[in-house]
């Protein structure tokens, strides 16, 4: 998968890093303010319209793994190609994990029971078996000294949850020979969103179970019938990915919007708007513009079961193609029906949630603010806690911005004086639903926000220098080594 992605990305760098094959740029030297002045509101409702088709002609949705998707892929590299663009579709494979069935039964009585994500299946019969407690100690089933003494073979082995991940739990446990493991939460509540990560990393059927319960299987370890009737998927997808022919390759601004929607809308805020925005400013920014720094532009697969394409993109570069890569740019719902003026919060002067992005990002929150600010809007800080596809691009250290109109948070009472709509309601209702469209599209603030990406990209482009800028150079491999 990864491989496919890498060698095209060679040939794409070699071609665009040569400097007799680079055109020369002709035109004016592009201007971050009147490039976001090219973004208009039909253009952007002609490419929501578009997606909406879409979705209406495929089931109502263009999720991951369906001609929904396909057909978006195929609009977006149409429009991309249309102007000049060469576009690639990196194909990448990644793997989905669902559950037919679970429960557990002990001594008559059914417990609640999750299985942890890419759980080896019991079948749909289950395991009927013995419970054997773990010790609870400060490595709770995460050595193999805390099995000394007890005989799991063939039982189902209780631990609580802490100390290392889900995966070194069951694989202990494996090896003493256990046949199942019963992860029990280490605070109130049940055990839930758990997952043993990679998907072959499952060893036995492993579930999650709340304190409680684990404390009652504690007291009286009878023995228990458990069923974990999972099934791991795998599957393929594709990004789309298209590069300006000008600018320097050692710089490049890369700017990103998911293209996938959930199964069960047709995804318009979420996230055609973010596709629309990055896409016009493609368009308007032409493939061959006078610019500084060459501009990248990604539509990511499978976003929403994980921020799957972005990460088997990032992750899939060479050390030195991601440092080619100066900062990217993120854009996911930009239109909500009670739209609010995000910028993600680089610098982390809110406090709140996660700390700062990495150097360089507090830069680009700048811009955004600075770019509200001239049009009379006072925007806000939104957490930046990697919900987006931005997550694997700051964990290698890139620096990263964005801006979000909101999803399922709740629009304050200070918002709405400063911004217009209603105090006290989530941003989008429509958030994930089939009320995802057109129609609920807030059009004003979507335009507004569109700019506001063709503005950061337009000015990173000009220079990713100054006092918004982000390192560069040798500061740049430091500052990403640290
Ligand atoms: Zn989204």
């Amino acid at each position: 998968m990864t491989s496919t992605f890498t060698l095209a990305a060679a040939a794409a760098l070699a071609l665009s890093g040569c400097s007799s094959s680079t055109p020369e740029p002709s035109g004016d030297p592009v201007d971050a303010l009147t490039l976001s002045q090219s973004i208009t509101e039909d253009a952007l409702i002609a490419h929501l319209e578009a997606l909406e088709k879409i979705a209406a002609d495929n089931d109502g949705n263009r999720a991951a793994n369906t001609p929904g998707y396909d057909a978006s892929v195929d609009y977006v590299a149409q429009v991309l190609r249309d102007k000049g663009f060469d576009v690639q579709t990196p194909e990448f494979d990644y793997h989905l994990f669902s559950t037919n069935d679970v429960s557990l039964v002990s001594a008559g009585n059914d417990l609640t029971v999750a299985a942890l994500g890419f759980s080896p299946s019991t079948g749909p019969d289950g395991i009927t078996a013995r419970i054997v407690p773990v010790p609870v100690d400060d490595t709770p089933g995460c050595e193999a000294s805390d099995y000394e003494g007890l005989d799991v073979t063939g039982a189902i082995v209780l631990v609580d949850r802490g100390v290392c991940p889900f995966s070194a739990k069951q694989d202990i446990a494996a090896e003493q020979g256990a046949a199942a493991v019963l992860v029990a939460n280490n605070e109130e509540g049940r055990l839930i969103g758990g997952t043993l990560g990679e998907h072959d990393a499952g060893k036995i059927p492993t579930g999650g179970i709340s304190q409680e319960d684990g404390a009652a299987l504690r007291a009286a370890p009878g023995e228990v019938t458990l069923v974990l009737d999972t099934v791991i998927d795998s599957s393929t997808s594709r990004n789309v990915i298209a590069q300006t022919k000008t600018g320097a390759t050692d710089n490049v601004v890369m700017v990103g919007a998911h293209l996938d929607s959930v199964e069960d809308g047709p995804g318009i805020n979420d996230n055609g708007t973010g596709v629309a925005a990055v896409l016009e400013t493609a368009v308007q920014l032409g493939a061959e513009p006078n610019i500084t720094n060459a501009v990248r532009f990604a539509f990511w697969g499978v976003e929403e079961l994980g921020l799957v394409g972005s990460a088997e993109y990032v992750e899939g570069l060479s050390d030195d193609e991601r440092n080619d890569i100066a900062l990217y740019l993120n854009f996911d719902m930009l239109g909500s029906e009670n739209a609010g003026y995000l910028a993600y919060d680089g610098d982390d002067s809110d406090e709140f949630g996660e700390g700062p992005g990495p150097e360089g990002s507090a830069g680009i929150e700048r811009t955004f603010l600075e770019f509200y600010e001239s049009q009379g809007i006072d925007a806000d800080g939104t957490d930046f806690d990697g919900r987006s596809d931005y997550g694997p691009f700051i964990e290698y250290g890139i620096p990263s911005g964005g801006v979000f109109s909101g999803a399922d948070d709740v629009k304050t009472a200070e918002q709405a004086e400063k911004w217009g709509g209603e105090a006290d309601a989530d941003f989008d209702r429509n958030y994930h639903t089939p009320q995802d469209t057109l129609e609920n599209v807030d059009r004003a603030a979507f335009l507004m926000n569109s700019r506001a990406v063709a503005y950061s990209v337009g000015a990173y482009a000009a220079s990713v220098d100054g006092p918004n800028g982000v390192p560069t150079g040798e500061a740049r491999v430091q500052a990403r080594t640290e």
